[in-house]
């Protein structure tokens, strides 16, 4: 075993924690009561070479591990949680667009994504399924070179802002899972209408609703095998649902800082309030927490980089650490009194940032239901 983190890991850390509080956090209200897209952020991270740390070399990616894009999503988060959005899909069009696309899809869409020109959205969740997924309703038939597209997309990230999705769709009326295929769907395509969605949080990502009215994309668009789509996106969700675990832990453990030396200065009834056992004992419980959730988490990841299962490791991060980031900073929302409640203090927003995720990628009652079938086996399923 090795708890340490390599010399490569405490420079990117190092780096990333600069560029977070220098460039991200300044700008985070602005960005959330706008609603305005970082495109210069995106770019900035580009740059840094974030958004491409899960790609393909050959397209200017830098096939990284997990634990070290694990690691940047953390420090990203600390600056600008939406900001940790474009990490997250980054990365899922490296292992989905990477692995599966044919090479004029590689050639023309993963440059600009790693760059942060190009912006990529994943479109899974329909109006009327979203756990459920399987069962989606969103259509693609086949017609000579190419498909038509036909349904609706709702909730995707970046809906409003991004030029290409991962789209899923049903090419098998007859089969569940196994009937459906991934699709790179250009945005400006004849037939496609974007309607935003009002947010509580993360507010700069632009959630919205897709719709795909006789979507024509040539057959060259089409990621991977007809009827393995399900699986390239569930292989995606495994590492992707440890990635948010650790944006939210990122938000958790910046606060917590910012708490820890708020408390240290804020006196009441004489002395620093850090010395009342009902203020160091919630930021003791805390901390003991959000250590655990993220050793957890880099232990998935690292399960992941050497070859061996994870997924219930990825499904118990990823119900607890949403769920650990909230009650965290509503503690430390809490601590600093009636400032907290404002929006002069970043708790407020990161708070309604990180609640998101409790939902987003699979909520905690399916993030158990998987721990449960790991654990015990399929039997254990409602369905
Ligand atoms: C911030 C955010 C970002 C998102 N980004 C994207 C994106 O980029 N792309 C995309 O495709 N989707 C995205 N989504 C959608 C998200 O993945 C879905 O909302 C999620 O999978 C849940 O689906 P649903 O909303 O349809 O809820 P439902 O599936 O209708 O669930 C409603 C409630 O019932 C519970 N429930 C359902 N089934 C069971 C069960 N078997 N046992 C126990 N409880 C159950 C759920 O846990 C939930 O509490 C995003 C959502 C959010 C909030």
């Amino acid at each position: 075993m090795d708890f340490a983190f390599t010399a490569e890991q405490e420079e990117l850390i190092r780096t990333l924690r600069g560029f977070a509080r220098k460039e991200l956090a300044t700008r985070s209200q602005h960005w959330d009561k706008s609603g305005e897209f970082p495109a210069s952020a995106w770019r900035q991270m580009g740059e840094l070479g974030l958004l491409g740390l899960r790609a393909p070399a050959e397209y200017g990616g830098q096939e990284t591990d997990l634990l070290t894009t694990g690691i940047a999503m953390e420090e990203i988060a600390r600056g600008d949680f939406s900001c940790t959005y474009a990490l997250q899909l980054a990365g899922l069009a490296g292992e989905i667009i990477g692995k599966n696309g044919s090479d004029e899809v590689k050639k023309r869409w993963l440059p600009g994504i790693i760059s942060g020109e190009s912006v990529v959205a994943i479109a899974l969740t329909e109006p009327s399924v979203g756990s459920d997924a399987a069962n989606l309703v969103c259509r693609a038939v086949r017609d000579g070179d190419e498909y038509v597209i036909t349904g609706e997309k709702s909730g995707i990230s970046m809906g409003m802002f991004a030029h290409v999705v991962m789209l899923f769709a049903r090419t098998d009326a007859s089969a569940k899972a196994r009937g459906v295929t991934a699709f790179a769907v250009p945005l400006d395509a004849p037939g496609v209408s974007r309607s935003q969605l009002r947010d509580l949080g993360s507010r700069s990502i632009g959630r919205a609703v897709l719709s795909f009215d006789h979507v024509r994309i040539p057959a060259s668009h089409r990621l991977g095998e007809e009827g393995t789509g399900f699986y390239q996106v569930m292989r995606g969700f495994d590492f992707n649902r440890v990635f948010i675990t650790l944006a939210c832990l990122g938000s958790a453990q910046a606060s917590l800082e910012e708490t820890m030396a708020y408390v240290k200065e804020r006196k009441a009834f004489g002395k620093p309030i850090a010395q009342f056992e009902g203020v160091s004992f919630p930021i003791a419980e805390a901390a003991t927490y959000v250590d655990a959730a993220r050793w957890m988490s880099y232990r998935a990841l690292w399960l992941a980089d050497h070859g061996r299962p994870y997924t219930k490791e990825a499904a118990m991060a990823k119900w607890w650490g949403p769920k650990l980031a909230v009650e965290t900073i509503h503690q430390c929302l809490l601590l600093h009194g009636h400032y907290g409640y404002t929006d002069e203090l970043p708790f407020e927003q990161r708070l309604r940032d990180v609640i998101g995720l409790e939902i987003g990628d699979g909520t905690a009652e399916v993030m158990k239901l998987i721990v449960a079938r790991e654990l015990m086996g399929r039997e254990t399923l409602p369905y």
